[in-house]
């Protein structure tokens, strides 16, 4: 008899998006993956991390990953002291949880976003609250005058919808919590604005970013987080130590250091978000104006599922929520112009 912890027994785990196989017969459009590969600078550098023979893979990795430290925050403008990097920006969702929220303490995120920050919380056994949206006004339903919390997830540009909160708001909630604001920026690279002044104004505000999305290193596992010194050293404290393998903070420095080829993909797959939803609209669409790499659409008779079973069948993935606040549409990720083409002519068969 193996005797789990209650709050493991009980926990269903997450489920992350489908991975087909046969990768090459599907148009893949439901992990918010980048449709471009990354920087040809990140395979040269990983090639040479690697070197001629592996000889360098018997060497244990710098467990500060301090290169990229040092490169994330000459491009942020802050000092490397005020940075973390880790195995993806998951490894910085968890290990905030396990340094604020102990068991029976409570974290809270808004409905609908990133589900995973429950899945955490309940690892720690921490109880979970969600806010919800309020349709048309910048405020969550229910949010008290001073939320007394141990963290608040905000995912900003949110995810699925795609919408960003205004900066005013968030600062209105940095002073609202008695605990930390982690906002959640992993779609930021594809929007107008992003929270990072309001890390060195609020000393609890945390904000993470991966490098999954924009920089097209999600087979990497990568992400960073910026915050003060302090609530840094906590994370450094619990994480790996050998968080990063070689290779990873090869490849984090690489692409971070090349800013051309970045903006380059992140201007075209926001021109491409832009026509197609601008073409989604055209053909009777509910878009929601997006400052992801994905947009949140549905169809004029609101049956998400029935357009998705539709796309599946094309062989196009895209991702559809069964919550109720979001059946009615799809979460659609920005690929190449051509695959946004094709789904967009298949949506019009579709009907
Ligand atoms: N936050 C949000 C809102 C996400 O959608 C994702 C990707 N699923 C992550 C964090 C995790 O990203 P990473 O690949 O860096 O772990």
């Amino acid at each position: 008899m193996i005797s789990l912890r209650k709050n493991i027994a009980e926990m269903a785990g997450y489920v992350p998006g489908f991975q087909p196989k046969d990768e090459a017969a599907w148009i893949k459009l439901n992990t918010n993956e980048n449709p471009y590969p990354p920087s040809p600078k990140v395979a040269e550098a990983i090639l040479a991390e690697v070197g001629g023979d592996g000889a360098n893979l018997r060497k244990y990795p710098d467990a500060g990953s301090r290169a990229g430290r040092e490169e994330a925050g000459r491009l942020y403008g802050f000092d490397p002291s005020w940075i973390i990097m880790a195995n993806g920006s998951d490894e910085l969702l968890n290990n905030l949880i396990r340094a604020f929220a102990g068991e029976g303490d409570e974290i809270a995120y808004v409905h609908p976003s990133y589900s995973y920050y429950a899945t955490l919380a309940e690892v720690q056994g921490a109880r979970v609250r969600t806010f919800g949206l309020i349709p048309g006004r910048w405020e969550l339903d229910g949010f008290p005058g001073r939320y007394a919390g141990k963290l608040l997830f905000l995912t900003n540009p949110n995810a699925p919808l795609g919408f960003t909160f205004p900066l005013s708001f968030i600062e209105e909630l940095a002073g609202r919590v008695d605990g930390m604001l982690v906002v959640d920026e992993a779609y930021a690279d594809f929007a107008d604005e992003n929270a990072l002044e309001l890390v060195r104004k609020y000393d609890n505000v945390v904000v993470t970013r991966t490098f999954s999305k924009s920089y097209s290193l999600a087979g990497m596992r990568l992400g960073l987080a910026v915050a003060r010194p302090e609530v840094i050293a906590a994370l450094d404290k619990i994480r790996d130590h050998y968080n990063l393998d070689r290779l990873a903070q090869a490849a984090a420095v690489a692409a971070l250091a090349d800013q051309n080829y970045f903006r380059e993909c992140v201007r075209r797959i926001r021109e491409t978000r832009d026509w197609f939803s601008t073409e989604l609209r055209v053909i009777g669409y509910g878009v929601i104006p997006s400052s992801g790499n994905y947009v949140f659409a549905s169809p004029p008779d609101r049956n998400g599922r029935r357009v998705y079973d539709a796309l599946y069948e094309r062989r196009i993935l895209v991702r559809h929520f069964s919550d109720p606040v979001l059946e009615h549409g799809m979460r659609i990720t920005i690929g190449t112009r051509e695959e946004m083409e094709k789904t967009l002519e298949a949506l019009k068969e579709i009907g």
